[in-house]
């Protein structure tokens, strides 16, 4: 049966996104087909619906890094037919058609099953942001950062990877100060559970290589200077968990955080992690997040706004998660 999709072709070097109806023979390759319940707009979903940043690498594409929905066939021993499954990150969006769509065929390997405490809504509520801020909490819970070590500062805090790592911390027990370029957030980011919020102005400008203690632990959107900043900032022993790029690529920093206070600076991943890592994430998500704060996070659309909504992602005009309902 036909099914509705977001299509990217490119054009004269420009991305142009159209709804189209595909036929399940025109999916990619794969032993797991799911119809999808619901999507997301993750910012890597922004880079690549605007061509902002090379995210596509084949067109045309169906984009969208991640998406929930219910397994219509299989020949995966992992899965049977009506399972709740999730799928983020591998190849969806790059050179696999991902999530904007009523359907998907995949390679059930990137496929883990939905927590029960979860419904498909939920998870993409949480989707690729939220489960990148678990991955970056666990970074900080291996080197040792607990709620009696200090405070935690979470930058690009009203954007959706920031928003849950604030709902998750704070369930956990942490002292919360968030950043953010929209003070007229701090409401929103006190139900969160921050203690503090703070203009992102503070640490968004270059900054000296090593300045007082400030954080235990930091959970970074960022980059750039802010990142550099905030390692700058960090307490004797603490955590910098780094997942993002939205001030930008660079890491205007030096060794001396590293050499005289013993920090250690932790990549995230999202996209590439093993399943038993995704599996740790989710299973930690299903017992530490409150889902009426990840109700708070969440707005959700149709197929049709995906590309409006796009640009406002990049622009940082976009607070918490945006999921599509793809019916
Ligand atoms: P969002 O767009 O939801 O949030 C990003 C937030 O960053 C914005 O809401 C804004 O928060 C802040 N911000 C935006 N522009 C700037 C700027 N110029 N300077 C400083 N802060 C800025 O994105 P996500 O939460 O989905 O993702 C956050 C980042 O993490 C992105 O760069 C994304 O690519 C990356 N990411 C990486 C993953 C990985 O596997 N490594 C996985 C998931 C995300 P505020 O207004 O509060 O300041």
């Amino acid at each position: 049966m036909a099914f509705k999709a977001l299509l990217s072709s490119q054009v004269e070097g420009l991305i142009e996104n159209k709804i189209v109806l595909l036929e399940e023979e025109q999916l990619m390759q794969g032993d797991v087909t799911v119809s999808i319940e619901y999507s997301t707009v993750n910012y890597k979903d922004a880079l690549a619906l605007t061509g902002r940043s090379p995210i596509i690498r084949s067109f045309p594409m169906i984009p969208g890094i991640d998406f929930a929905g219910t397994v219509i066939q299989t020949s995966h021993s992992k899965f049977n037919i009506g399972d709740k499954v999730i799928a983020n990150g591998f190849e969806l969006s790059q050179t696999h058609y991902g999530g904007f769509a009523q359907k998907a065929r995949v390679n059930g390997d990137w496929l883990i099953k939905i927590p029960s405490k979860f419904s498909t809504k939920d998870a993409m509520a949480i989707g690729t942001a939220g489960y990148t801020a678990m991955l970056a909490i666990l970074a900080l819970e291996h080197g040792h950062v607990s709620p009696n070590s200090g405070d935690i500062l979470v930058t690009g805090a009203s954007g959706g990877a920031g928003s849950i790592a604030i709902a998750l911390l704070t369930e956990l027990g942490f002292r919360v100060i968030a950043s953010t370029g929209r003070m007229e957030e701090t409401t929103y980011l006190k139900k969160l559970g921050a203690v503090e919020v703070i203009n992102r102005q503070t640490l968004s400008q270059p900054g000296a290589p090593i300045s007082k203690p400030r954080f235990a632990g930091v959970i970074d959107s960022v980059g750039s200077h802010t990142l550099a900043n905030a390692i700058a900032q960090t307490n004797y022993g603490g955590v910098i968990a780094a997942f993002g790029l939205a001030q930008g690529m660079d890491l205007p920093s030096s060794v001396l955080p590293f050499i005289l206070r013993n920090v250690t600076l932790s990549g995230i991943d999202s996209v590439n992690a093993p399943i038993a890592i995704r599996e740790k994430a989710w299973a930690r998500l299903a017992q530490d997040l409150d889902l009426n704060k990840l109700a708070l996070t969440t707005k959700t659309i149709g197929l049709s706004e995906v590309t409006t909504i796009a640009p406002e992602i990049l622009n940082g005009q976009i607070r918490g998660r945006t999921v599509v309902d793809v019916n």
